[in-house]
This record gives C-alpha cells, structure tokens and sequence, in this order.
C-alpha cells in the first residue's frame, strides 16, 4: 500500500473503525458499557455463550464492548489478526512473555529495554526462565548470541537510551528459521510508524499509556498477533490473571486514538526541530533521534518506519552527573518526570548519580540526556533547551 493510502486507512481506524453508532441510537462515540456481567434469556444460551467466551459477552474479565472496539482498533492499525487489552503495558507484557515460555526456557533481549520489563526478566529466574542481552542490533552478533534453549526474543526498536534500529525482517527471518518466537515493544513508534507484524514479527506489545494515551491520564496495555496466538492466551493469562483494562479505560483510550494522527504529526515536527537545534550545539557531544539524517540507522528507519516519534536522548560532552543534573534542574519548560508520550515535554536522565556500574553495563554514557518532546511550540522548547545548555 502507498505510504498516503496507509496514512488514510489508518485515520479511518482511529476515528471510526468497530464503531456502529446506530446500534446504540445513534450516539457518535460508543456508550461505555460498565456492566461486569452479560444475562441470556436461556440457560442453553448461556452455556453456549460461556463454551466461547472469546467470541461471546459473558463476563468483563473475558470481554467487554467498549474495550473490544479499542482491541479491534488496536489490532487493525498493527495489520494483526487479534488483540486484547490489559490494564497497563507491564501487565500486557508479561502476559506475552509467561505466555510464551516455560521452565528452562532463555530469552535473548536486543540491548536495553524499559526497565521493568528487564526487571521482569529477571523475576522469571524463579521459574527458571534465564535471559541474557546483546548490546548490539547487528543481525549477525544477534544470531551468535542465540542459545539452543533460546524460545523468545524481545526488543524495542528503536532500543532504549541509545536509540538504534534492528532490521525488524531479517530478525523475524533468522527467528523463524530457528523456531525462536519474536515479541516487540512497539510503544515508542506507536501502529501509525511501525507495523511490525507486517515485518514477520509474532507479537507486538504495547503500553498505551504513553501515546495512545497521550494525555498522561490512562494506564493501559495491550498484546497484538495472530488469532491463534490472541486465542491461547485470551483463555490463559488473560482470563486468568484478570489483569484486564477496565471499560472506562478503553472509552478514554477511544477518545485518545481519534487524535492520534494529529498527535503523532505534533511530536515529529517537534521532534526533529528539537533534535537539528541539539545537533548543531556545541555542549552536545551526540543526538540519538533516527530521524536524524545522520543517525547511523537513518536508511534502515527510512524503510521501516513511516515517521519518527517526540522521545529521543542526547549526550552532554561533559559527561557527569553534576552537568546533567545542572542542565535538567535548569530547564524550564521541559518538567522532569518519568514516562513520556504526552501533550507535555518532559526531561530526565537514567543517571541518578548512584548507579554508574548499571550505566556501564548498559552501554549508556553517564552524560545521555532523555526528551520527551511534547505538543508545545518547537521554538519555545529550542530556547528552553538553549538557555539550560548555556
Ligand atoms: C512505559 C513503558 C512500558 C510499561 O508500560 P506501563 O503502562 O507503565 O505498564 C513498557 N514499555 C515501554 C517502552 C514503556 O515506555
């Protein structure tokens, strides 16, 4: 599909797709249904019903027609089969993963991931999941690091703090050939700029409470992949876990995705005007944004993403806690906090001056700087930046 026509079909997603309103008088948004359970007028109906919760009303735990519209949603833009939403990215995330392994099982995860899901990883040693990391993206050092008890391979791309790319389809190829399941954090691209299912990529995780979101107001998260895949784990962690996203969740989640468009265009802008002014700053040893031409992945994204989201990092020259606690302290506009991919620009850096040793080992410079670039104006963001800079 043409890069236009791709942008209209999911325009149309986000603002009416799985929606009918006259089936509910008419009303434009669907109504949140905040009912837990679903009554028939038999019993033989019910039992029916409850053989095939998946595709039937029964309970919310299972489903629900106000999160279903945002899981047909989500499933749509990502070109999968199915989805199911939970109640934050870490409970969908660990629903992938539990999903996907079994005792003696090894995950190989491509250099470094959101901090929770690593620390997830390593709660898994207890079931006698064992995990290690390539600190590289280069499929070749990726396919040496592979071990015969290696089941999964997770990634974010681009990766966290440094913000390199992996080539999303010869990944899912070298996968597939060795029997290895592939799961991706798909939360900095969001579906609009990177749609790894349609790359070979089993399962795509996401926590909507960044831009999906977007108004640092919802917690949310959700699994994406085949039917087969959606079915299995529907009527296992899903269900069983109960760590589910609630109707009003799902309703605020709707009400999110029909900006998104607009939103995402908003960050990129932003983004790259941010990262150009950081560029050309003589303090700046380094930005990490992809969309940069000379980002050393900038061809690689040019083929596999349609576009470039508001979170990038940059690495001071003077590399010390004090001048990245000084510029950040300094900074006005940008607020610091954690999370990202809201209408507000944040700033914050992985060095709390404490874990120098954890820095090292994750390859990440003790001077990187993280933006979340917001919906403010560019230029008020740039002196914002220059000003901390100075
Ligand atoms: C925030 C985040 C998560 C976790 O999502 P929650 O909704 O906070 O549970 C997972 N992955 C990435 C890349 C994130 O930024």
């Amino acid at each position: 599909m043409a890069k236009s026509e791709e942008r209209m079909k999911d325009i149309e997603i986000c603002m009416h797709y799985g929606e009918v309103p006259n089936s509910y008088n008419g009303a434009i948004i669907p109504p949140t249904f905040s009912n837990t359970l679903f009554v028939y007028p038999t019993f033989e109906e019910l039992g029916k019903a409850v053989s095939n919760e998946q595709n039937h009303f029964v309970y919310t735990r299972g489903t629900n027609p106000t999160v279903q519209i945002a899981e047909q949603k989500l499933a749509e833009l990502e070109c999968g089969e199915a989805c199911k939403c939970f109640a934050s990215g870490m409970a969908a995330i660990s629903a992938a993963l539990v999903h996907s392994l079994k005792s003696g099982d090894h995950v190989l995860c491509i250099s470094n991931v959101y901090f929770s899901s690593m620390d997830l990883l390593i709660y898994m040693e207890k079931f006698n999941v064992s995990h290690s990391v390539i600190y590289s993206t280069d499929i070749a050092a990726i396919e040496q690091a592979l071990l015969p008890t290696t089941k999964v391979i997770y990634l974010e791309c681009p990766t966290d703090h440094n913000f390199r790319l992996v080539d999303l389809k010869a990944l899912a190829c070298l996968a597939k050939n060795k029997g290895i399941r592939t799961i991706i954090d798909n939360t900095w691209a969001t579906p609009l700029f990177q749609k790894p299912l349609t790359h070979g990529i089993d399962i795509v995780v996401h926590s909507t409470s960044k831009y999906l979101g977007g108004h640092s107001d919802l917690m949310g998260g959700a699994v994406i992949s085949n039917k087969q895949i959606i079915s299995k784990l529907f009527t296992d962690e899903f269900i069983l876990f109960g760590g589910i996203m609630p109707p009003r969740e799902a309703s605020q989640l709707l009400r999110s995705l029909r900006t998104l468009p607009i939103r995402m265009a908003t960050h990129e802008a932003n983004a790259l005007k941010v990262a150009k002014f950081l560029e050309s700053h003589s303090a700046v040893e380094a930005v990490h944004y992809p969309g940069l031409p000379s980002h050393p992945d900038y061809g690689l994204g040019q083929r596999q993403l349609t576009g470039y989201s508001g979170l990038l990092s940059f690495t001071l020259k003077n590399a010390t806690y004090e001048t990245v606690k000084e510029v950040i302290n300094k900074t006005k506009v940008f607020q610091i906090g954690v999370s990202w991919g809201s209408f507000e620009s944040l700033i914050m850096s992985p060095n709390y001056g404490n874990n120098a040793d954890q820095l090292k080992k994750e390859h990440t410079s003790p001077g990187l700087i993280r933006l979340s670039v917001g919906q403010g104006d560019a230029d008020e963001l740039i002196q914002d930046l220059k000003q901390a800079l100075e």
